[in-house]
């Protein structure tokens, strides 16, 4: 493991274990945490660093647009390793990918109920909640047949500075 990444692990970890200033995020970070251990996943410093940068952001970024922010605390950090990590992420229940399509996936690790807007035309998803939209009932002839794990509402258009 290279000496940054090290540092990078164990200064967040010390940061989190004095509990006096526990942010949010590292609650989450902790969770983050004993998640991977729950799925057999290496707790590695990059994990940790693109799991809490997830976290910071509210664009809802593509592995592209989170690698540019990762990059700048570990700059051998590969764009693949981003990707793959995303989708760890997104396999574990950390995170989850943005419904919609035909754009680079974008992910999400806002994991409380919340709904998305998407821009067509600058591509910003939006995140907003309207409780409603939680508890939709399903047909009984997708309940009947179908297992359904999620529900969401996803709407798109354009957004107040492209209209
Ligand atoms: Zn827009
Ligand atoms: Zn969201």
């Amino acid at each position: 493991m290279a000496n940054s990444s090290k540092y990078y692990l164990v200064s967040v970890m010390n940061k989190i274990k004095n509990k006096n200033n526990c942010s949010q995020l590292d609650e989450k970070t902790l969770w983050f945490e004993g998640q991977c251990r729950k799925f057999g996943l290496k707790v590695t410093p990059q994990r940790i660093a693109i799991y809490r940068e997830l976290l910071k952001t509210d664009e809802h970024p593509s592995a592209e647009m989170l690698y540019e922010k990762v990059k700048t605390i570990f700059p051998s950090i590969s764009l693949d390793t981003v990707n793959r990590t995303l989708l760890k992420l997104n396999e574990i229940g950390a995170a989850f990918v943005v419904e919609g399509s035909g754009d680079a996936k974008r992910f999400d690790g806002g994991l409380k109920e919340h709904q998305h807007f998407k821009c067509v035309k600058c591509k910003r998803i939006i995140d907003f909640h309207h409780k409603p939209f939680d508890n939709i009932k399903l047909p009984a002839e997708i309940s009947k047949k179908f297992t359904v794990l999620r529900k969401t509402v996803y709407l798109e258009g354009l957004c107040d500075l492209c209209r």
